[in-house]
């Protein structure tokens, strides 16, 4: 995987000597050996600020030993980094905190003594830090990761209210059915709504707010595909759902929720929870598509499976968009945790009915501005589309591989229309699903 090459400011000088080394043998390794050990390098600094957490990632040759601990009155995280002396691109890190970086006041960078570089982080707020390493991935070497998260997360909808962004149920608020041996006499008053009578014999097809859960792939450390003209398949799907958002947000009836709004990783479980706790109606994943050969193309939509994949590519495809949470980095303990306490074991069935149905509206649609990839849904065992309550559906926009397809991908009037077919499928697919009447806990 590419990674972000504007933040690379340090040559591979010693990878190179490394590389001559090896290929020199035991001879070489031997001379190696008697040189004295050399400090382990830093080899690029980033900075992820984002309301959810902020991640900073420092790149370096080798795994490192890291020692870290909280500091009060006022706020601080102190790391020490054993193995490293304070190098230029180390001292970048002071520049890339933004002064309106969610919980990083500023970093302080200093050599603490021989051998052990500190790190101090002045804190807009209490944070709960994760440090973690990941092993070497794709294009990235070593990395260690400090993710700052707030101690008091804030509540998605809360969030949502305050941005302006959630449009509330109320005048239409459904209320659940009323369980009641007998009918209940029928209201005085004339100006009661329909939709506020409680009753057994009523089907549950209520008109409510329908919540859409919109989940552009990838980010941050994990760019997902790239194009031969440079494009970053996570820039292109956050601007196509930021205009679906948009669209969305016109509906009378519907309310959306991106889950990322900017360019930061979110993990794939954390993308499914998110949607469960806005109690979204649908979940729409939406990503591009690469391959080797420049001249595949199409664009197509996938739905979980059960019981293995409709195809090899599909199932290709799936280890592949699953892989991100690896070249994104996330914390294995915590992730482990999380795993255990939700979505394993629950049946799927009857979501993957729906996916298939909502898949199926949104293709044809699709199939009006691009051409398809293949002409039915295809199925695979997406981790992103396992919220067992939820249907839920992968677009692949398109082929960001594919030099035509690339330039469409960042074309605004192609954004438009391909944001135009997602909302009309989803119509499409609302008007002969309507959707039950839920008991909100909002
Ligand atoms: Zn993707």
């Amino acid at each position: 995987m590419p990674r972000p090459t504007e933040f690379r400011t340090q040559p591979l000088t010693s990878r190179a000597r490394r590389t001559l080394l090896k290929a020199g043998g035991t001879l070489l390794v031997s001379v190696f050996a008697s040189l004295p050990a050399r400090a382990a390098q830093i080899l690029a600094v980033r900075v992820w600020p984002a309301d959810d957490y902020t991640r900073v990632t420092l790149e370096n040759d080798t795994d490192l030993k890291v020692n870290h601990f909280i500091i009060k009155n006022p706020e601080r995280l102190v790391v020490d980094i054993e193995g490293i002396d304070l190098n230029p691109t180390l001292k970048e890190l002071v520049a890339k905190i933004q002064p309106n970086d969610p919980y990083i006041r500023q970093v302080r960078v200093g050599q603490n003594r021989p051998n052990v570089v500190r790190l101090v982080f002045d804190l807009k707020e209490e944070v709960d830090p994760q440090v973690f390493t990941l092993a070497p991935i794709g294009e990235y070497k070593h990395r260690l990761i400090f993710d700052l998260y707030p101690v008091n997360a804030l509540d998605p909808i809360a969030e949502l209210i305050k941005k302006g962004e959630w449009a509330r149920d109320d005048g239409m608020t459904v209320k659940p059915p009323a369980v009641v041996a007998e009918p209940e006499p029928m209201p005085t008053q004339p100006d009661l709504p329909a939709s506020k009578i409680g009753r057994a014999d009523k089907p549950s097809t209520l008109s409510r707010m329908i919540t859409i859960a919109l989940d552009p792939g990838h980010g941050g450390e994990d760019p997902g595909a790239l194009g031969r003209g440079g494009s970053r398949e996570k820039d292109v799907v956050l601007a196509i759902a930021k205009r679906l958002k948009a669209k969305i947000e016109q509906q009378p009836n519907m309310r959306v929720m991106l889950t990322r709004d900017g360019d930061y990783f979110v993990p794939l479980n954390v993308r499914v929870q998110k949607a469960r706790k806005v109690q979204a109606d649908l979940f729409v994943s939406i990503h591009a598509d690469a391959f080797v050969e420049a001249r595949a193309r199409g664009s197509s939509v996938f739905v979980l499976s059960e019981k293995g994949a409709s195809s090899t590519a599909a199932r290709w495809l799936a280890n592949k968009e699953n892989a991100a949470d690896l070249i994104g980095g996330i914390n294995i303990k915590n992730h482990d945790r999380q795993l255990a306490s939700v979505l394993l074991d629950l049946s799927t069935t009857a979501q993957i009915n729906d996916s298939l149905k909502l898949g199926k509206a949104v293709l044809n649609e699709i199939g009006g501005i691009n051409r398809l990839h293949r002409g039915d849904v295809e199925q695979a065992g997406f981790a992103v589309l396992k919220a067992p309550d939820i249907p839920s559906i992968l677009i692949e926009t398109a082929f960001i591989s594919n030099p035509e397809e690339e330039a469409k991908l960042t074309d605004e009037s192609y954004q438009n229309q391909m944001a135009d077919a997602v909302l009309n499928g989803i119509k499409k697919y609302f008007a002969k699903n309507p959707p039950l009447a839920k008991n909100r806990m909002t």
